[in-house]
């Protein structure tokens, strides 16, 4: 079973529908022969909903954040299984978030109709220097009668080069490629040393671009309230419900004097 039709695939962000992430984990699930076990900690009970242990359930601080762009999530497909998944978080707020699993040698045609979808602008979201230069774009200029939508390869980076190349129905679609400037300027803001940035940072960026700040900071909170959360969970330490994450997530995202 795959994920389900586009049309289908609308999600009302706190409306306890599951959505497009968590069905597609639960088709994986059906799929499965043997039990996943999650690294570490697979005899913990988890919350379906937010996958942390329900001991440190974080479902009732899901932020709502209307959002014109949509996200459209390929994942390898173990992706959907992984608790600390991140592409999760961008389904739980962003409204519009479609969900496909990747395989090289079948492609769900409710992808495909989604991509040619005349509502939406589609960008694939890669590093520019792996792509010919005339598909690369770094800004999301706004287009008439058009929502950007923005494709994320949710993988690793191995994976995600090859997901890339071997995608045909995306050879045709403009290549977002986030700027080294915007890079170093979030790297700054989130004290970040590594080059890695997780799914739903690279969302963050995203929205950002599309002009959507407070969807965009809204996600980064979101995102730190859930690390926050499974580390403790991790650790068997209780959560602090005041620190700065949970004050920026309660205040739409913004940082609190
Ligand atoms: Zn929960």
């Amino acid at each position: 079973m795959r994920a389900a039709p586009a049309t289908q695939g609308r999600c009302i962000t706190n409306a306890h529908l599951p959505h497009a992430v968590s069905r597609l984990r639960a088709a994986r699930l059906a799929r499965s022969v043997k039990p996943f076990l999650a690294r570490g900690g697979s005899r913990v009970e988890r919350c379906p909903g937010c996958r942390v242990p329900v001991s440190h359930c974080l479902c009732a601080l899901r932020p709502s954040v209307p959002t014109r762009a949509g996200v459209c999530l390929l994942m390898t497909d173990i992706e959907p299984l992984k608790p600390s998944n991140t592409g999760w978080l961008i389904a739980d707020m962003v409204a519009d978030t479609f969900a496909f699993g990747w395989a090289r040698t079948f492609v769900d045609p409710a992808l495909l109709a989604l991509l040619t979808d005349p509502q939406w602008q589609p960008y694939v979201v890669f590093p520019g220097e792996f792509v010919a230069p005339e598909r690369v774009v770094t800004d999301v200029v706004p287009v008439e009668g058009k929502r950007p939508l923005f494709v994320l390869l949710d993988a690793t980076w191995p994976e995600a080069r090859k997901m890339f190349r071997k995608s045909p129905y995306l050879n045709h679609l403009p290549v977002l490629s986030l700027a080294p400037e915007q890079l170093s300027r979030y790297k700054l803001r989130r004290s970040r040393r590594d080059d890695h940035f997780c799914t739903s940072e690279v969302g963050a960026l995203c929205l950002e671009l599309a002009g959507e700040s407070l969807a965009a900071q809204t996600l980064e909170a979101y995102l730190d309230v859930f690390t926050h959360h499974y580390l403790q969970a991790k650790n068997q330490l209780p959560v602090d419900l005041d620190d700065a994450a949970h004050q920026r997530l309660r205040g739409g995202g913004q940082s609190t004097p």
